[in-house]
C-alpha cells in the first residue's frame, strides 16, 4: 500500500486491481475512469451488498443490468450504486446510479433511502466470489465506510437486512448467495 497526496493506492497480490481516492474532490479513479463520488441526497447509514445473480463475462455486464432495470423493470436507472465486475482482464468498480439519488435494490426496512447498493456481478449462490474480486469490493466498501462513518455492523447482505427487516423466512432472498459468507466479509472491514 502506498499513500501520496492524493490519497491510498491499494494493489492486490497480483497487482490485477489498484483503486485510490482523491479524497478532497471526492473522486474513486481506477482502471483509468475518474468517477465521482456524489453527495448523497439521503443519509447512508447503511452499505448493502448484492450478487447479481448472473454470469460474470469478459464484458462489462453492468451494461446489460442497466438495461434490464431500465427497460424491464421500468426504473429511473441501474438499481445499484456501484458495481464490480471483470472486464477484459480485470476487475473493475464500475459506477450506477448516481449517489444524488436513492437506489432500488433492498426494499426491505426502507433501506434503499438509507443505504448504498454495492453489487458484485457473479451468482454465489453457485459459485464461491473470487478473490480478486471479494479484495476489491472490500477495498471500496472500507472507503465508502470511512466517508460515511458506516460501522462494519451496518455493512450487510440484501438478505440480512431483509432478515432485520423481519421479512417471512420463505420471502428471504438468496442475495448475495450462500458463497458469500457476509461474517467473513465484515471481519476485513473497519470497526
Ligand atoms: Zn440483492
Amino acid at each position: 500500500m502506498k499513500e501520496n497526496e492524493l490519497g491510498i493506492e491499494q494493489k492486490s497480490d497480483t497487482g490485477q486491481s489498484n483503486i485510490w481516492f482523491v479524497d478532497e474532490k471526492r473522486y474513486i479513479s481506477i482502471a483509468g475512469k475518474d468517477m465521482k463520488i456524489e453527495n448523497p441526497g439521503f443519509p447512508v447509514e447503511y452499505l448493502i451488498i448484492h450478487h447479481s445473480a448472473t454470469k460474470d463475462t469478459k464484458e462489462e455486464d453492468s451494461i446489460g443490468i442497466k438495461k434490464y432495470h431500465k427497460e424491464e423493470k421500468r426504473w429511473t436507472d441501474i438499481g445499484y450504486h456501484w458495481m464490480c465486475e471483470f472486464v477484459d482482464q480485470r476487475y473493475e468498480i464500475i459506477k450506477g446510479r448516481p449517489m444524488t439519488q436513492t437506489g432500488a435494490h433492498c426494499r426491505a426496512g426502507r433501506m434503499n433511502k438509507k443505504s448504498l447498493g454495492f453489487c458484485m456481478v457473479g451468482n454465489f449462490e453457485n459459485n464461491k466470489p473470487p478473490d480478486e474480486q471479494l479484495f476489491l469490493t472490500k477495498s471500496v466498501v472500507r472507503d465508502f465506510q470511512r466517508m460515511f462513518s458506516v460501522p462494519r455492523e451496518n455493512v450487510l447482505g440484501h438478505r440480512e437486512a431483509e432478515r432485520m427487516a423481519k421479512v417471512a423466512n420463505n420471502n428471504l432472498t438468496d442475495c448475495p448467495g450462500k458463497n458469500l459468507d457476509m461474517n467473513l466479509f465484515r471481519k476485513d472491514l473497519l470497526t
